[in-house]
């Protein structure tokens, strides 16, 4: 961090054009832990200068997705600002905006000072060609197989400001451009690969190249962490720091997060927008400390896999960051996942448990759920399987897994036995508690000459419907005796 003058202050620079992609996500969590890491500020900025892509409500989800993972923010996009583009709802949050607006299509003032600015130190000029010109030379290029780009025939023009036009940007004719990037060290490009960019369009909108530069010089970001796709049109942002005698960020392009195939995360691997994982049943702790994984290790020979936020924000530096792509492997995140349930305070699993019982149409936390909570707790790895786990002690008719419990030597005859044995086991205990049940059924195994598994398999079908289930002793002490032994009767009568 030595190549550093400014505070720490990183962004997040997202465009609203849809959902948040992990990946996108995973940008978010390495620029708020390297803010957190050393005590800066973490920005929320809006790139919504692309305007036919945007998308209503897709700033609405940033917003909530960061707070849903404890992202918090120091700055950004005000309650004024969001209302001036239409985006405004009722919980919105006021950020600060020091150094506003936050959200880049507000900014077009600012964008053309800028533009004018470079215009007036020579490195950028006015260009006028139409689309039917640029469309022609573009063909000509093609046909002499060159690579595509403006020719530049504006660049001695003047072109009068009162003309349509846009802002080009004069590239250097073969410089080497050397900038350094803090995952790569120093990068070198040949400046011709890169043909007059146009900065600032006929409409006054900026193109993402002005727009990021001025915005991240604005704001005092420090630190541009962004994904590496930005990496080839890095040297052009590096010229115009140049240009405009501004101290350039330090530059941390980021690998791409790949599927554990080795291809580029998509849908066709599982989840990728990040309120899917939520719907899904993740914890944010959870997913956030294996998001952050996906290409990055603390260090020094450590293995540490499982985080506090307090513990990543600690050992959280760039160094740790790995150039070589991350892969997302959706089981190691589902067994960090049932860490973490495991890992929460009762009362807390019973709450997050709430929203998905009621959307499965169950009471929700009530005295029932709240007894068999911290037997499933143990159970689930993610929250959507809690339903299905307690729907046992809720429904009147239950389904049972019959095939499951025939099984070891056990036909229907004799499993019809077991449970008719075990019902008079259970009907005359004065107190239906779990160890009561557990004393009472235990010795009828010897009795039937099996082992304990296969008898209480029969049970656990019979009366709870499943193989996997909590555990069965409390189970049936909080389903009770009546329901308890009702449904041992009721299978005595399936198996005939
Ligand atoms: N607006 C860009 C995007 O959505 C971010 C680029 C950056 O972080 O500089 O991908």
């Amino acid at each position: 961090m030595s190549e550093m003058t400014k505070p720490v202050k990183t962004r997040f620079a997202p465009s609203p054009t849809g959902f948040q992609h992990i990946g996108g996500m995973r940008t978010a969590f390495y620029a708020w832990l390297l803010a957190r890491h050393y005590g800066g500020k973490f920005i929320l900025r809006i790139e919504d200068t692309d305007q036919e892509r945007k998308v209503p409500g897709a700033i609405r989800f940033i917003l909530e997705e960061l707070k849903w993972f404890g992202v918090d923010i120091d700055e950004g996009p005000s309650r004024e600002e969001l209302r001036a583009i239409g985006e405004d709802y009722p919980d919105a949050p006021n950020l600060s905006s020091p150094h506003g607006p936050y959200i880049q299509s507000l900014r077009k003032a600012r964008y053309q000072e800028v533009a004018n600015q470079l215009i007036k130190l020579g490195v950028a000029y006015r260009c006028d060609c139409t689309h039917e010109m640029l469309e022609r030379e573009r063909l000509e290029q093609m046909a002499r197989r060159e690579v595509p780009g403006y020719s530049g025939y504006c660049r001695t023009r003047d072109v009068p400001a009162d003309k349509p036009h846009v802002v080009r940007f004069k590239m250097p004719y073969k410089q080497e451009i050397a900038l350094q990037d803090a995952l790569r060290g120093k990068v070198v490009f040949e400046s011709a690969s890169l043909k007059d960019p146009v900065l600032l369009k006929s409409d006054g909108l900026p193109l993402y190249h002005l727009a990021v530069v001025c915005d991240d010089h604005d704001m005092g970001v420090s630190h541009v962490l962004r994904g590496t796709e930005w990496l080839p049109t890095a040297p052009l942002h590096w010229l115009l720091y140049q240009a405009l005698g501004w101290e350039p960020p330090v530059f941390c392009h980021l690998p791409v997060v790949l599927g554990s195939d080795g291809k580029k995360l998509s849908k066709r691997h599982g989840a990728t927008s990040s309120d899917i994982f939520r719907k899904e049943g993740y914890l944010p702790e959870a997913l956030f400390n294996y998001v952050v994984l996906v290409g990055w290790a603390p260090g020094q020979g450590s293995n540490q896999e499982v985080f506090t936020r307090e513990d990543l924000i600690k050992q959280f530096t760039l160094e740790g960051i790995n150039l070589s792509s991350g892969l997302f492997d959706y089981n190691k995140l589902i067994w960090m996942n049932g860490l973490y349930v495991r890992q929460l305070p009762i009362e807390e699993f019973i709450s997050r448990c709430e929203s998905f019982l009621t959307q499965a149409g169950l009471p929700g936390a009530d005295a029932t759920f709240r007894a068999i909570a911290p037997h499933i707790q143990e159970r689930v790895k993610i929250l959507t399987e809690v339903p299905d786990m307690v729907s046992f002690l809720y429904k009147e008719a239950i389904d049972r897994e019959i095939d499951s419990m025939l099984q070891k030597g056990i036909d229907a005859s004799k499993a019809k036995e077991m449970l008719s044995v075990g019902r008079g086991a259970l009907q005359n205990l004065p107190d239906f508690s779990h160890s009561a049940i557990d004393a009472a059924l235990r010795p009828l195994a010897e009795k039937f000459g099996v082992k304990p598994g296969p008898l209480f398999m029969v049970y656990r079908i019979a009366a709870l419907g499943k193989k996997i289930t909590p555990p069965l002793f409390e189970s049936l002490e909080i389903l009770g005796k009546d329901r308890a032994l009702k449904r041992f009767s009721e299978t005595e009568q399936l198996l005939g």
